[in-house]
């Protein structure tokens, strides 16, 4: 998890509580906003980090250049770039699981002019500049990356042109205010879990009840807006509430009322050397730019990464990306997504726990694979067709694909949600709880399917386990007794 090492943007946080940003079975106490901050979040993942012992299993700036099949042996050649000595070098896997992100591919787009503009280096918010802050006069792009930018640096800016294209939605802190925690409460947490528990347990409720919301005919959607700025672009229409991701933006709006702030709907044109032109032909001067522009969210892999018949899976979703529970693929054996396949469950509930329920996925296949001898596995087409047809129904009814520009849809207004499962996250994560081995092809390493039974012994025997593993504590504390019986 980069994403917060690179998003180092001001005022870049999450625009969920903390509380679901955060893996299940290792909660934090000490979260010091309900919304943190990208300081916070990243001293989160190195605490978890060192406490699960997988620091050591990191290898740092290393960049995967290409990913091959190989349907000889089953595995994988991965060629693995070392970007401080730039050697590459090809390793072979047993799997391959990217979970490259879905929002860590900079999208700069395509301005015309954009080249010509060469005052000051024009940067992403995901590369943030070591700049002062009241140098910048110009951000274009209003998601949530941009938002978070605009009410950090506006009142520090001389003046700052906020360029917005496309309508957005902005909504009140979801579940609480933004309260700082008082450490009182921190330690509270701390030395009394269960109120950490109920904490927990209030707000993982409260997001996961927003999946019902997002069908218009299952809930009367009343488009209203926390508080409308520029009436003529943020009107009510017939787009529907949460089309796009909405980020609790009220320091978006306090910027917005600065006298050092101008809010422009009208398209940009063209870019100068000295500033930013819109259609109707104002010219407005810029010294530095800030783009606020998003993420390439094509899901198509920035290396080259061929399946079984040699066909690289950028070719394969040339047109929409597709997957099989947002995991596999077909024609692409023994790998799997986790948490970057389309059909993800980004906008649906807490992302981080359908993480975990992918890697718990993960876990069975390579445990199956493994224990079981077999050389590959590989979702089977029709399958993934069938499950496509069935998501793409369910999706009709949903906001997310109501005609508004959103990065579920790669950007395009009458394009489709790609990006995002149908259901609930809580449905999502109950689907991969019972994998489906039926939806599987499976070629076994050995002509013999059971030779994997060996000597007949059992793994436990085989690696001196515990013999009696089945008869537990627990078990015999609720030991039943002969005066449980009552008789008729
Ligand atoms: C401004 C912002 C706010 C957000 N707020 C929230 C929120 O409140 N709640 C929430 O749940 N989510 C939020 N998100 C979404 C966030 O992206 C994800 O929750 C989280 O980062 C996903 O983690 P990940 O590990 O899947 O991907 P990432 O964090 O994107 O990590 C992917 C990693 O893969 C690496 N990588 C990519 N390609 C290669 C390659 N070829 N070789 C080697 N490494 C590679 C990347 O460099 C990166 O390190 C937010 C995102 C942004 C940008």
């Amino acid at each position: 998890m980069r994403n917060r090492h690179a998003n180092r943007y001001p005022g870049c946080r999450c625009d969920l509580p903390s509380a679901t940003y955060q893996f299940s079975f290792a909660p934090y106490a000490d979260w010091p906003q309900f919304y943190s901050y990208a300081e916070d979040i990243k001293k989160y993942f190195k605490i978890f980090a060192e406490k699960f012992h997988i620091v050591s299993h990191i290898r740092l700036r290393r960049k995967v250049t290409a990913a091959v099949y190989d349907a000889a042996s089953g595995a994988w050649d991965v060629t693995v770039q070392n970007l401080e000595t730039l050697q590459m070098r090809t390793e072979t896997y047993d799997i391959f699981a990217p979970a490259t992100g879905v929002l860590s591919n900079v999208n700069r787009p395509f301005i015309p002019g954009l080249e010509s503009f060469t005052k000051t280096p024009v940067l992403h918010t995901a590369e943030w500049p070591h700049c002062a802050e009241k140098s910048i006069s110009a951000v274009i792009g209003v998601g949530c990356s941009g938002l978070q930018t605009i009410g950090t640096i506006a009142p520090h800016c001389k003046t700052l042109d906020v360029y917005a294209r496309t309508k957005f939605w902005i909504i009140p802190p979801v579940g609480a205010v933004d309260t700082l925690k008082e450490q009182e409460e921190r330690t509270l947490f701390i030395e009394r879990p269960e109120t950490l528990y109920k904490h927990l347990k209030e707000i993982s409720s409260s997001i996961n009840t927003l999946y019902g919301s997002w069908s218009p005919s299952r809930l009367l959607n009343q488009r209203k807006l926390a508080k409308p700025t520029s009436p003529d672009f943020l009107r009510r229409d017939s787009v529907g509430q949460m089309c796009r991701r909405a980020t609790p933006g009220a320091a978006f709006f306090e910027a917005l009322k600065l006298p050092n702030v101008t809010f422009i709907n009208d398209p940009i044109k063209k870019i100068t050397p000295n500033g930013i032109v819109t259609e109707k032909g104002v010219e407005r001067p810029v010294d530095r730019l800030i783009l606020a522009t998003g993420f390439d969210t094509s899901f198509k892999p920035r290396y080259r990464l061929r399946g079984k018949d040699g066909i690289d899976l950028r070719d394969a979703w040339s047109q929409r990306p597709k997957a099989y529970l947002s995991i596999a693929v077909a024609g692409f054996p023994n790998m799997f997504f986790i948490g970057c396949g389309p059909g993800i469950t980004y906008a649906n509930g807490p992302f981080l726990t359908c993480v975990e329920a992918q890697a718990d996925y993960v876990v069975a296949c390579l445990s199956k694979l493994q224990k079981q001898d077999l050389k590959s596995m590989e979702v089977d087409r029709d399958v993934q067709e069938e499950y496509n047809i069935q998501q793409e129904s369910l999706m009709k009814d949903l906001i997310w694909s109501d005609p508004c520009a959103s990065w579920y849809k790669g950007g395009k207004v009458d394009g489709e949600p790609d990006a995002l499962y149908a259901g609930s996250t809580l449905q999502f994560m109950e689907t991969l709880a019972s994998p489906r081995w039926e939806d599987w092809k499976f070629v076994p390493l050995y002509q013999n399917r059971f030779s994997f039974l060996g000597n007949g012994e059992s793994s436990i025997e085989a690696s001196g386990g515990d013999r009696a593993y089945y008869i537990t504590m627990e078990d015999a504390k609720n030991a039943l007794k002969a005066s449980d019986y009552k008789a008729d």
